[in-house]
């Protein structure tokens, strides 16, 4: 079995929440509306253990563990443009720099290798070159040029711990954490919850947190605004709103107390 794909830069998958590794997260905390991602993986889903591997197991009750995706993202509504998509709405801005997830795209590291086909059919409306004149890049059930794949798989397993002992700590010190994530547990198709990005912060050794926060707050205030009477766009403008003025803690805290260079290591 031969898939060919190509990306033609149509720019149509350019929109939306863009997930990102925690390197790519912080490399662009100056461009991107950061936030954490907790997706519900059920028992017997085919990416239970890989998610498991690189998120974490986490048990609600006397129910089966489920497996949660934690994932860095780029926090957009649906229709909104990636803030590093041109005005054309065609090419990436930052196409040197972009994301790994925008390199290994269509292919998804949070899913096995065998179970990347699907991923290669375009959405409705994306125009992806899958003609016979585009490139075989998966080849029985193997990616064919697997490098930025690779790259992505591997800065995925080295952040797992990070992840985990952020995850363990949060469900050991936020009830409503976990509330949150039995909610999203029990809706029929699985479910998701949104947290301010700050959090991790403390797992990431010596980031400057005063640097980060003076990066991420003109763009969380930019949304903020952008969003401010948007249609559908509610929950957006409350996350934008909240992560601003929770940045704004965090920098006087920092800036305070770590001197000329806000490097506290929280
Ligand atoms: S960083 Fe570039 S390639 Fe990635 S979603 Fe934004 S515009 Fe598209
Ligand atoms: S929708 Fe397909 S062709 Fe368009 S930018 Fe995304 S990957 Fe490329």
């Amino acid at each position: 079995m031969e898939r060919r794909f190509a990306c033609t830069a149509c720019g149509k998958c350019c929109s939306g929440r863009l997930p990102l590794t925690l390197k790519d997260a912080l490399a662009h905390a100056g461009r991107f509306p950061l936030a954490m991602l907790w997706t519900v993986v059920r028992p017997g889903a085919k990416s239970f253990a890989l998610t498991a591997r690189l998120g974490t197991e986490v048990r609600l009750g006397k129910r089966k563990p489920i497996a949660v995706q934690i994932t860095p993202i780029s926090y957009l509504p649906p229709l909104m443009a990636c803030p590093a998509l041109a005005a054309d709405g065609l090419l990436c801005t930052i196409h040197a720099e972009k994301p790994l997830r925008c390199r290994t795209m269509p292919f998804y590291p949070y899913r096995e290798e065998r179970d990347q086909a699907d991923l290669l059919v375009p959405r409705p409306g994306w125009l992806c070159d899958t003609s016979e004149a585009a490139p075989v890049v998966y080849r029985d059930h193997e990616i064919v040029g697997r490098g930025d794949f690779d790259r992505e798989r591997q800065d995925l397993v080295e952040q797992a711990p990070v992840l985990k002992a952020y995850a363990d700590r949060l469900l050991a010190m936020a009830p409503n954490v976990t509330a949150a994530l039995e909610q999203a547990a029990n809706k029929p198709q699985g479910g998701y919850v949104v947290l301010g990005f700050s959090a991790v912060l403390a797992r990431l050794g010596q980031i400057d947190v005063a640097t980060f926060a003076r990066r991420q707050l003109p763009v969380l205030s930019d949304f903020a605004a952008r969003t401010a009477g948007l249609s559908g766009a509610g929950e957006f403008h409350r996350y934008y709103r909240d992560s601003a003025a929770g940045m704004e803690r965090l920098l006087a805290r920092h800036s305070q107390g770590a001197g000329t260079n806000g490097n506290s290591g929280e």
